[in-house]
């Protein structure tokens, strides 16, 4: 190999960057909310209505004037007089009087004239017109019209990722659609003479394709359409052909034979006849990345052990992908976490009783801890963590 033309050994930062640069500016389409879900807001969205509409009661039992009931207490029940009812959906017309009330349910309009509630519980009747109140009615059971939000305020912002609660959110503003980011199409390869696809038989010296599908399930958290082109095995014609059939694809992302090994073929592809935007991140484990370009499609190469490429995933092409920087947590450590003089480390914690403590096999091949750690635990380059220390975690 030449010498090289692009960086090597960039930080985990420039990786994201870097991959960020080449992908497409994000356009904007309109869903109905049935779509929604996991997408990410193209758009601040503005309430079309106040809530509550009304004000309104939320208690089952009487609207009164906090006035007549004042005092009322289990020995001195307030005396009113039941004029009528308002429920949801059907509002009282008259106004609520000196010494009146009105039955009144969960969610409907309060009548003229009253300013309070008294709840069921503490109602007894007092003959078929009248109730006696073993409480004081408050106003504090009052939803005041707007009080939530008001027509015209925006409530949802551009760049939120709609969760379950924001898309409930959304539909009680008044949308029925709501414009989101373009999903990215992103095509996936694993790579490996020595990969099979799981169901089949397995041979000594083989390793089933769990990249594949942990990869793929990874790009649909992260709201992403996949275009699955399989595995291809370690030849350059056939990861040629591979790559030629991600055609459509906003990024094609590989794993395996981006290494310094002889049939690392992904790596020689790309340097020898793509372009390298660059090659090796400083981190462990998943240093051995590489992005680049094949005829104008970005590849991004992720090393072949599942560990690896979780990982990876995790830190700079989920984030790069999202627009969102990973999440992290801020947990005291139960164990001490090793320092690497030049990477930065993501080791396998274990979260518990609100502490992390180290998973132990921290090798890149143990598949298990795949399931087992349920987070990563980020060891800035050359600063050892001892038992006591807080520090920063991404959850898996
Ligand atoms: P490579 O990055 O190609 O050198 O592969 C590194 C290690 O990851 C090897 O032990 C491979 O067998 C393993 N590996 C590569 N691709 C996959 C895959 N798709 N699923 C599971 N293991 C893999
Ligand atoms: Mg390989």
């Amino acid at each position: 190999m030449t010498a090289p033309t692009f960086p090597m050994h960039v930080s985990v930062d420039d990786a994201r960057t870097h991959l960020s640069a080449l992908l497409p500016a994000r356009t904007a389409e309109t869903v109905p909310l049935a779509q929604a879900y996991g997408r990410t807001l193209a758009a601040d969205v503005p309430a079309l209505v106040s809530h509550p509409s009304a004000t309104e009661s939320a208690l089952d039992g009487i609207a009164a004037r906090e006035a007549d009931t004042l005092g009322a207490s289990p020995d001195a029940p307030a005396r009113l007089r039941v004029i009528g009812e308002s429920r949801a959906g059907a509002a009282f017309g008259g106004t609520v009087g000196a010494g009146e009330c009105v039955r009144i349910y969960t969610g409907a309009p309060l009548p003229a004239g009253a300013d309070a509630i008294c709840p069921v519980e503490q109602l007894s009747d007092d003959g078929p017109d009248g109730v006696l109140l073993r409480r004081a009615a408050s106003p504090a059971d009052v939803r005041v019209e707007g009080g939530d939000f008001r027509a015209g305020e925006v409530v949802l912002h551009a760049g939120q990722v709609l969760t379950a609660p924001r898309l409930a959110l959304a539909a009680a503003l008044g949308h029925a659609r709501l414009s989101v980011q373009r999903r990215l199409r992103v095509a996936l390869l694993s790579t490996g003479d020595e990969v099979v696809p799981p169901g089949q038989p397995l041979t000594a010296g083989q390793v089933y394709d769990s990249n594949s599908v942990g990869l793929h399930a990874m790009l649909l958290e992260a709201g992403c359409e996949v275009l699955p082109l399989g595995h291809a095995p370690d030849s350059p014609q056939a990861l040629q052909a591979a790559i030629d059939a991600a055609g459509g694809a906003d990024v094609l992302l590989t794993s395996g034979g981006v290494s310094m090994g002889k049939y690392d073929f992904m790596r020689d592809l790309l340097v020898e006849q793509g372009r390298v935007s660059f090659w090796k991140v400083r981190m462990r484990p998943g240093g051995p990345a590489i992005l680049g370009g094949w005829n104008g499609l970005p590849v991004f190469g992720l090393p072949g052990n599942p560990v690896s490429s979780l990982v990876v995933f995790h830190v700079i092409v989920r984030p790069a992908l999202t627009g969102q920087p990973p999440q992290t947590l801020r947990l005291r450590a139960a164990t001490p976490f090793r320092a690497l003089p030049d990477k930065t480390a993501f080791w396998r914690g274990v979260i518990d009783g609100g502490q992390v403590r180290d998973y132990g096999q921290q090798g890149s091949g143990i598949l298990r801890s795949l399931s087992d750690a349920g987070a990563l635990v980020i060891v800035p380059e050359g600063q050892a963590v001892q038992p006591g220390d807080d520090v920063d975690v991404i959850l898996l």
